[in-house]
């Protein structure tokens, strides 16, 4: 007998969805259907081959048609430390690359490779190699780094072609059925020779378009004559770059395209930067590219590809119909959800895990650490930890479970176990099941965050074994009254109003009279008195951001203050800063940063400056807190004081999750679920072992 669960039966399809399950001709080779799981870093590569290999194949695994690698370094001239990514360097990297392939093909989709050089985007600290792009510039890293990279003369040129073509043999021997040319997101030296602001040539690769699409020609050409008839060769470019006629701009690049028009076998279409490509739900609708990308198809007789964190059936069905796109492209839909393509091709609707564009998932990549997502907890975890996002293991006992609190944490747990088989009781305090996300759902740009408690709850409903009560405050005695043996403490969090953060870590001075708020209190529907409010936030992730948006909404005369900076900092990772920032000022609020709040009196506060610590009072009503967060653990303390009435009461272990334990990112608390429901009756780790499965690096001999 198994020991795995399958999850969900198919239904019946609307035939109009049909057209999404049409085959595509991709030059030599033909995708069975028409999802196509675009190129995305994930914070693996060179570092975690197997672990990445088993993550593609786990898309493959769920109906992509097309499964392709992050971006590969092809030489060792041009790389992107600290940024992890592939690389093909040499005939060395090609076993890593192989086992990704496998895992794609035994999933029965095509595997594509994204060949990168990222010239004048890196500084090649790990080579020491001294970069190259089309003119003499600082390289364009956003730590701006202090390296220039030199313009390429034309004895590199030639190089970069020789080395370029040896990667396309390479990749081919690796087994990959798409191999990129890659010119987009303002990453890499094609896409520089392409912009009028990177190339300022006066040779044969500079000037008019015919000359600034040189390279990117002559490297098509000879990667289609390399493989023959046994790849396909995508051109990836991005269609506007959003900074009108100083940078590519929709116009020239569909005459670029126009130019070149079949000589690709299909057209990857995206926005640069990567930032613009994929902006989150806060800052962007899906499909927000579509205005960019709608004129493509008719330039050329090849197939187009396009994202815009598509997850509606209906929105994609028309792209097709509509003559848009020929190929649902997604990074950020197919890791939320790697079964989309199958879910649909299958019927089951409730079962889509939506993507709620949060960007975490990019964090990963900007922290150099294994992707995670809000939505799918299993992700990056297929081989280190054995999850998978549809299967889960049997329970291993009849012994039923209470989850105390339906936040994220909660939720995951839940619904979990029940596919796993437990019997679970979920006893929620309030009248309905999301914990956080319902309230964070209800701040400016923040409403596709529900889709966190959406799917969880259609899955409950599905799950007969798992019975939900809600105005269910429980307290020590409810919960030793119940005798269940497992519980888990699901109670989330609530922000403190003392001023405690990171800069911190004592409460501040704060007088009596004083209005002071924190965001539980203003998403529990708390408003400042008065006209004035400074928000101080000492969080730096999106919450600070979002009071000062909202306060400014309301009508205060709002000043937003932080130590570090810039607003909302940490956002740097989900590619949000410059948009937070730039709205924060467009609505009028004033923003001061390197600045200190050392204490608050009745109408007034003490700011200081961070380097110099000279101190100015400044006016205000209220002040809103955005500092940090104190576990809700007051449940869990007192069933932990009461422990010698456990045996009595026939209960085993009280395991505090999520933000009860210790507040974190909503994908911490799913991912704290997850695991609870994973490794409920597991086997016990032996001691010294480490709960997840690593490589490391083969040590050569010394000689
Ligand atoms: P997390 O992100 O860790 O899931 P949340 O704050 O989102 O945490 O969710 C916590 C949930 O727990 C909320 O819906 C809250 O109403 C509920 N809750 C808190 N205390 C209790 C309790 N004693 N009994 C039942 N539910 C509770
Ligand atoms: Fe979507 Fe957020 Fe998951 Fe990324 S982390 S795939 S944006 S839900």
């Amino acid at each position: 007998m198994s020991e795995w669960v399958n999850w969900g039966a198919p239904q019946a399809r609307p035939s109009r969805y049909d057209v999404l399950f049409e085959p595509v001709k991709i030059g030599p080779v033909t995708a069975r259907n028409r999802f196509y799981q675009v190129p995305h870093c994930n914070g693996m590569g060179y570092r975690d081959p197997t672990a990445l290999a088993h993550m593609r194949g786990v898309k493959a695994e769920g109906g992509w048609a097309v499964v392709c690698t992050e971006q590969v370094e092809f030489h060792y001239t041009s790389e992107i430390t600290p940024f992890i990514e592939l690389r093909l360097w040499d005939d060395r990297d090609i076993p890593a690359l192989s086992r990704m392939v496998d895992k794609i093909h035994e999933g029965g989709a095509l595997a594509g490779i994204e060949l990168a050089y990222n010239g004048m985007n890196g500084s090649n600290l790990y080579s020491r190699e001294v970069p190259m792009g089309p003119a003499h510039l600082p390289v364009a890293t956003f730590t701006y780094d202090p390296v220039q990279a030199r313009r390429m003369d034309a004895t590199d040129i030639k190089n970069i072609r020789k080395w370029h073509l040896a990667a396309v043999n390479r990749a081919k021997r690796a087994g990959f059925d798409l191999i990129y040319v890659y010119a987009a997101h303002s990453l890499g030296f094609l896409h520089h020779f392409l912009s009028r602001r990177y190339n300022q040539r006066t040779d044969e690769y500079g000037g008019g378009i015919e000359n600034r699409i040189r390279l990117l020609r002559e490297i098509t050409e000879e990667t289609k004559a390399a493989v023959g008839d046994t790849c396909a060769v995508p051109i990836r470019i991005s269609v506007d770059e959003l900074m009108g006629e100083g940078g590519l701009y929709k116009e020239e690049v569909e005459d670029m395209i126009g130019l070149m028009a079949d000589l690709p076998d299909l057209w990857d279409v995206t926005l640069a930067g990567w930032e613009n490509d994929s902006r989150t739900s806060r800052f962007a609708e899906e499909g927000a590219q579509e205005p960019f990308i709608v004129g493509v198809k008719r330039l050329t007789s090849k197939p187009v590809v396009g994202v815009g964190r598509y997850t509606s059936v209906d929105r994609m069905v028309s792209l097709v119909n509509k003559g848009i796109l020929d190929m649902i492209g997604a990074a950020r839909p197919s890791i939320a959800d790697p079964f989309l393509p199958k879910k649909i091709e299958e019927g089951r609707f409730d079962d889509i895990r939506e993507c709620i564009g949060c960007n975490i998932c990019v964090s990963g990549d900007f922290t150099m650490s294994p992707i995670r997502c809000t939505q799918n907890p299993t992700m990056a975890e297929e081989w280190r930890k054995g999850w998978h996002p549809e299967k889960v293991r049997k329970a291993k006992s009849d012994k039923p479970v209470l989850i105390v609190g339906g936040g994220p944490a909660g939720l995951e747990a839940a619904q979990t176990l029940g596919k796993r088989g437990y019997a679970v009781t979920l006893a929620e305090a309030g009248t309905e099941l999301g914990g956080r996300v319902l309230q964070e759902a209800r701040l400016p740009g923040l409403s596709a965050w529900t889709r966190v408690a959406d799917y969880r709850k259609l899955q409950l409903n599905q799950l007969a074994n798992v019975e939900t009560y809600f105005d269910s405050r429980l307290t020590a005695e409810d919960v030793l009254a119940f005798g269940i043996p497992r519980i888990a403490i699901a109670t989330g969090s609530t922000w403190r109003n003392d001023g405690v953060g990171h800069l911190h870590t004592m409460p501040l001075p704060i007088a009596e009279g004083a209005q002071v708020l924190c965001p539980s209190d203003v998403m529990a529907g708390r408003l400042p008195a008065g006209k004035r409010v400074i928000v101080w936030d000492d969080d730096h992730y999106y919450m600070g951001g979002v009071m000062a948006e909202l306060m400014a909404e309301k009508g205060y005369e709002t000043i937003y203050a932080t130590p570090a900076s810039e607003a909302s900092t940490w956002t740097r990772n989900t590619m949000e800063q410059h948009f937070i920032q730039k709205r924060l000022l467009e609505k009028g609020v004033t923003v001061k940063s390197f600045t200190a709040l050392d204490a608050i009196g009745a109408g007034e506060a003490t700011l200081s400056c961070t380097f110099t610590g000279r101190q100015e009072r400044i006016e205000a009503d209220a002040v809103v807190l955005v500092t940090a967060r104190l576990p809700n653990e007051g449940l869990f303390l007192d069933l932990v004081a009461r422990q010698a009435e456990w045996a009595d009461a026939g209960i085993e272990s009280v395991t505090a999750i999520g933000d009860a334990l210790a507040p974190a990112t909503i994908a911490h608390a799913t991912y704290a679920g997850r695991r609870y429901a994973e490794e409920l009756d597991g086997e016990p780790l032996a001691e010294g072992a480490l709960p997840f499965k690593r490589e490391i690096t083969e040590l050569l001999p010394i000689d």
